[in-house]
């Protein structure tokens, strides 16, 4: 039996129903899981309502969980592969949106695009050159936390704006041409522009910290299309606040959905709602690695996009 644990999307949800007569668990009643757990050899979630240890232990015929997102801070991983179920979840076909945000992102804060916007909005538009110069793109030094599929799409992008890269991750890539910096706070003291895309969970938990921040200092920028938990929020709104940061573009905050007062009233900051993935071109492609994940396991026992941490 395959138990579905939340909606993943109109395409994946009606593909779950046809083709593994997916129970979902948010249309069943409270003791659903009690009576019928033990059915249950196949899980589809999502990032965001995850398959914890509570859930693991209530399914004790197991064999496979495929998620929805890459992100899997709210996937037992440990648990499943201490009881040999296999966890599958949906990288590489969102990279390059993802990358495309924290460029979009990047790009606003930098030339204040969304403030230019909103001047030109409110007829204040009056007389040539009236609005604030902004900061060149183009040259600068790009810093990059966590040089992973992301990580790297989002360099890649660096190169073609002719701009030198460096990264900070737990150790150097073997085979790749961007520098490595072994401390995130002389990364960001070397760089104009820092993007955070390493995974979220407790072992990144605030690494972009106070100290991290006041490096990166008041010419500098910082976009996070990770995860909130990476920075210091409190760290960041003081930083931007005192006029100790120059900028910075949020996809992810702390304590999603919603953004603090604080951050909102910030001119030299970028929001928008955790939509790094959100085309309908990728979203598509996520829903259908979902369903095929689960189809290749239940052909030959394999996953086609297995977690490897
Ligand atoms: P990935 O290929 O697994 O890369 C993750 C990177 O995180 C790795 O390069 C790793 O670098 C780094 N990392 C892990 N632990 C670290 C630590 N303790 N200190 C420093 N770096 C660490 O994952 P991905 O596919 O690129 O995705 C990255 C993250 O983006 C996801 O985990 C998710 O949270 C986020 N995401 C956001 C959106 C959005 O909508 N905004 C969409 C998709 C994904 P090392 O191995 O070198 O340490």
């Amino acid at each position: 039996m395959l138990l579905q644990i939340a909606s993943i999307g109109l395409l994946a949800d009606r593909l779950l129903t046809e083709e593994f007569d997916a129970v979902r668990l948010w249309e069943q009643p409270d003791a659903w899981l009690t009576r019928h757990g033990a059915e249950v050899e196949l899980v589809a979630t999502s990032v965001r309502a995850g398959c914890g240890p509570e859930m693991l232990a209530a399914l004790p015929r197991l064999r496979a969980i495929s998620s929805w997102g890459v992100g899997h801070e709210t996937l037992d991983v440990a648990g499943a592969r201490a009881r040999g179920i296999g966890v599958a979840t949906t990288p590489e076909v969102l990279d390059d949106c993802v990358a495309d945000l924290a460029w979009g992102l990047l790009m606003a804060v930098a030339r204040r695009i969304p403030a230019a916007d909103r001047h030109v909005r409110a007829g204040e538009w009056t007389e040539v050159g009236r609005f604030p110069l902004s900061t060149k793109v183009s040259g600068k030094r790009l810093g990059v936390l966590g040089l992973g599929r992301i990580g790297a799409a989002i360099a890649r992008r660096g190169e073609g704006f002719a701009m030198e890269v460096r990264y900070h991750g737990r150790g150097p890539k073997p085979g790749v041409a961007h520098g490595f910096e072994p401390s995130l706070r002389e990364l960001a003291a070397w760089c104009d522009f820092l993007v955070v895309a390493c995974e979220g969970g407790p072992a990144t938990r605030h690494l972009v910290s106070a100290e991290v921040l006041e490096a990166l200092g008041p010419g500098g920028i910082l976009v996070n299309i990770a995860r909130g938990s990476v920075v210091d929020q409190a760290a960041l709104i003081a930083a931007l606040e005192a006029g100790r940061l120059g900028g910075a573009g949020l996809d992810v905050l702390e304590n999603e959905p919603g953004a603090p007062l604080a951050l909102r009233r910030c001119d030299n900051v970028v929001l928008t709602p955790h939509v790094g993935s959100a085309t309908h071109e990728t979203r598509e492609a996520m829903e259908r690695l979902v369903v095929d994940n689960l189809r290749a396991f239940r052909r030959d026992g394999t996953l086609l996009t297995p977690v490897r941490a």
